[in-house]
């Protein structure tokens, strides 16, 4: 445990963390955790974190050293796509008993778990999870890997992220550096080139990296890992070959990038392939670090040229919905999606915003949409879900871009959502997926089921007398009449 808590120390002292940099020693000691609230949903636990991360890695068998339920929680919980093995979504857990802890059987049960799955699976590394139990019973997790690793000649990776040790963020983080630790510079690539890239905190949601990497694969450039999205073990193994690092999630990874900055001389930047700028801004920043990293010049023309034929079409492609979304108002509930892009470009084909979260956006991020928004105070860091009800049900806004969690305030107050989290059906990355944003707002905002929903239910109605119904009613009358047998026609009034 007391590496754990050295290492806990060190990630809170990350310096290229924008909110550790304006903090002062003491603060930064203390970190990021906030206390979780005894009966709240805490948003999950750091191995719940870890798992996110490295979950994606598709071709490497993920172990859970917990009972039962660590793995039944933390599970497939993100809808992250992989372009070819499967081996990623079976489940392995040692399903540690009572009468294991009891009997001291935890170490003995991992070990043969772990030789269980080399014979029947063969994949190229097994990642082991620490969890609450073994951690706290004293499993030596890491002298259990390294056994398996000697005795069955194949990478065995533990990763220490036990869920007491904090919050989910903490877990990414955690994930980072088990990676750091025993993965990355294991293998070296005998392909390695000047147009070699790594992308970190892309988590392949939807499938929604597969339209970005056309864009390099049209400029030459190669993704030699991306951390974790679609990812494969070997080529994490060789990412310190690669020449610039963009960062898409940088809360969940920046430890990684700047350590391996520090590591292999690879620069990193903070980037975003939501929204139409946001991706220029990307594959220029992309560009440019390579030529400084020795790749030819012309690479610079080359994606400007790009860039100018994409965004045109992207362009054209979102005037059609121009005029069924000019005017409508959205309020961008998005928590962890780049705020600033997606703000951008709504903006541009003349959706309103009415209000955005910036709890995750950079300062950076929230200079830019201080500048665009009509108002300062549409901004806001986390709305309590009673003004956020109260707001909707004044009919502040045509729709709520959320995550999961609040789409039922949204439900409730009876107005169009879209979920843009983790959890989304649709790909939203590059420009493809800008115009799959606004072409599903315009599926939620003009879907017929909210006209329905809003008419008052045909119990509230009121009573209009036969004589006062008026004739060229009396169609709709009798159909109601059919609806609610044993009410007569007569008995019904208009709604
Ligand atoms: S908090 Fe501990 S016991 Fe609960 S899911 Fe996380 S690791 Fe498992």
């Amino acid at each position: 445990m007391s590496s754990l808590n050295a290492k806990i120390q060190d990630l809170f002292n990350e310096p290229a963390c924008e909110k550790n940099r304006g903090k002062d020693a003491k603060a930064r000691k203390r970190g990021c955790t906030k206390p979780l609230t005894p009966g709240a949903a805490a948003g999950g636990c750091a191995f719940d974190g870890a798992k996110i991360v490295l979950q994606p890695v598709t071709d490497v068998a993920h172990l859970v050293h917990a009972p039962l339920a660590c793995e039944g929680n933390s599970w497939d919980n993100r809808g992250t796509a992989s372009s070819g093995p499967t081996l990623w979504r079976t489940s392995f857990t040692t399903d540690l008993t009572e009468l294991d802890v009891v009997m001291g059987q935890g170490e003995r049960k991992l070990f043969k778990a772990i030789r269980e799955i080399k014979e029947a699976y063969a994949p190229p590394a097994i990642f082991v999870y620490s969890t609450c139990v073994p951690a706290l019973i004293g499993d030596d997790i890491e002298a259990v890997c390294k056994r398996a690793a000697e005795k069955f000649g194949l990478p065995v990776v533990p990763v220490n992220a036990p869920g007491f040790a904090g919050s989910k963020n903490l877990g990414n983080k955690l994930a980072g550096e088990a990676l750091l630790d025993h993965v990355i510079g294991t293998a070296e690539p005998d392909d390695a080139g000047p147009y070699d890239i790594n992308i970190l905190g892309e988590f392949n949601l939807s499938g929604e990296f597969w339209l970005v990497k056309p864009l390099l694969d049209r400029l030459g450039i190669r993704v030699r890992a991306s951390i974790p999205g679609d990812a494969r073990y070997l080529d994490i193994a060789s990412a310190h070959r690669a020449r610039a690092t963009m960062v898409v999630c940088s809360t969940a990874l920046i430890n990684l990038a700047r350590k391996m900055e520090q590591r292999w001389d690879i620069p990193f930047f903070e980037g975003s392939f939501y929204g139409i700028s946001g991706t220029s801004g990307a594959l220029r920043q992309i560009a440019r670090l390579l030529v400084k990293k020795g790749a030819d010049s012309e690479i610079l023309g080359r994606t400007d040229a790009l860039i100018a034929e994409e965004e045109t079409i992207a362009w054209q492609k979102l005037a059609a919905y121009r005029p069924r979304l000019e005017g409508k108002r959205v309020l961008l509930n998005t928590g962890g999606v780049k705020s600033w892009s997606v703000v951008h470009a709504l903006m541009e084909i003349g959706i309103e915003i009415v209000g955005t979260s910036v709890k995750k956006s950079t300062i950076e991020d929230k200079q830019r949409i201080k500048k665009i928004l009509k108002h300062e105070n549409h901004m806001f860091e986390t709305m309590a879900p009673r003004d956020l009800y109260a707001m909707l049900s004044r009919d502040e806004a045509d729709i709520m871009l959320s995550g999961g969690r609040t789409q039922f305030i949204a439900l409730k107050a009876k107005l169009p959502w879209l979920d843009i989290n983790q959890e989304r059906h649709h790909p939203y990355a590059g420009y493809d997926g800008m115009v799959e944003l606004v072409r599903q707002i315009d599926l939620a905002i003009h879907n017929p089921v909210w006209r329905q929903v809003r008419e008052a239910p045909p119990w509230e109605c009121q009573p209009v007398l036969a004589d006062e119904s008026p004739s060229t009613n009396n169609e709709t009358t009798a159909v109601q009449a059919i609806n609610f047998a044993g009410t007569s026609a007569d008995d019904l009034g208009e709604c």
